[in-house]
């Protein structure tokens, strides 16, 4: 059967290598007679899944010692109740608003502390990254929350606020594992989160990663599976998790370390993000949307001249086997969201396919 290049934001496409392993050991996980998606959760077996899950992260992630690992349900959403939850102390945070799910962090934060928004590029239509000014940072904040990279609009950060003691608190949902900079450096955080089906795995987990000297500030009062200190003391594992995601992220983390780990996915991922910003930018039809000082190398957004262009491209292209480029409606025409699953070939020929159809309707 035909695999289509599949440009969705998420869930999206996952390594072949990982699926065909997934199915080698669906049936009986080396030698135990069960799938993954039958064993116990407290089963030896099973254990030592979710610590090499948790080692492996560590090792591609250069995650220091003080830092904990936690996989969560609840996706990346959960997290922006979850972050504002634990982490206040004085009961007031700083946020970034770059962008949708910034802006829904911002929002969900208010409900359980007064969430400040430090900066906005809402009025521009979130093209790029808003400006801040460091030294007016409040150092009363329990913490600052940015998002590295704006899945629907296809920005990402370029340098970090210096926040001096108040921690940088990280939504790396769309771009974890994609580059090594200082953007995306653990120790440059108190805590990081990200949902799983972006570049990770299957959908049905977040992971967090965050400086241990934090976990103290979780109230006794926080609901149960809401609280980092009982998922840390727990090992992630006070009740089921979600046993099959942190599976096939263990095989996706697997895949990575074989590659040569992040820095040589991220030589993939530059010349991928490359190819398509050099054809849009030499394009008289199409055009990227972002600002080109912060463009994303994971969601890539462009437009035809027309929304009737943008559709008929869209309908044209998923016919030919590249599916999910319709953009989000908050930008319009086309997102193509290509993260470290996705194969240069794919990009090749979206181009391909793109210098074609500008070609029959410019
Ligand atoms: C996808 C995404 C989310 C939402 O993730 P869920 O797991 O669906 O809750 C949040 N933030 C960013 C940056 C995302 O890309």
């Amino acid at each position: 059967m035909d695999r289509v290049y599949n440009f969705s934001a998420g869930p999206s496409m996952l390594p072949v290598a990982v699926l065909k392993k997934a199915q080698e050991q669906m049936l009986s996980y080396k030698g135990s007679g069960q799938s993954v998606m039958e064993m116990s959760h407290r089963s030896k077996v099973y254990e030592q899944i979710i610590a090499e899950a948790e080692a492996r992260l560590r090792q591609l992630l250069s995650i220091p010692e003080d830092y904990a690992v936690l996989f969560m349900q609840g996706g990346a959403t959960l997290q922006f109740a979850a972050v504002a939850m634990n982490l206040s102390v004085n009961g007031k945070a700083l946020y970034i608003n770059s962008g949708n799910f910034a802006r829904s962090a911002l929002k969900e934060a208010q409900k359980f502390t007064n969430a400040v928004e430090f900066a906005s590029s809402e009025k521009d239509n979130y093209t790029h990254i808003p400006a801040w000014d460091d030294a007016a940072i409040d150092q009363d904040a329990d913490y600052l929350h940015i998002t590295t990279n704006n899945t629907i609009f296809g920005t990402k950060y370029i340098k970090l606020p210096k926040a001096g003691g108040v921690p940088l608190v990280a939504d790396m949902s769309s771009n974890i594992l994609s580059e090594v900079t200082p953007e995306l450096d653990v120790r440059n955080y108190g805590l990081i989160y990200a949902g799983a089906q972006k570049n990770i795995g299957p959908a049905g987990c977040a992971i967090i990663i965050m400086k241990k000297d934090l976990l103290g500030r979780s109230p006794a009062s926080l609901p149960t599976m809401l609280s980092y200190k009982v998922m840390a003391e727990n090992a992630s594992m006070y009740n089921t998790p979600a046993c099959y995601t942190i599976y096939i992220a263990n095989l996706v983390f697997e895949w990575l370390q074989e590659m040569g780990g992040v820095s040589a996915i991220e030589a993939v991922n530059r010349r991928k993000a490359a190819a398509l910003y050099q054809f849009l930018d030499g394009s008289r039809f199409f055009r990227g949307a972002a600002d080109k000082e912060f463009r994303s190398i994971m969601n890539v957004t462009f437009v035809a001249p027309s929304d009737e262009l943008n559709n008929k491209f869209v309908k044209e292209a998923e016919a030919a086997g590249f599916v999910n480029l319709k953009g989000h409606r908050l930008v319009g025409g086309m997102r193509a969201s290509i993260y470290n699953a996705m194969p240069e070939e794919g990009i090749a020929r979206l181009i391909d396919f793109m210098a074609a159809f500008e070609k029959a309707n410019g």
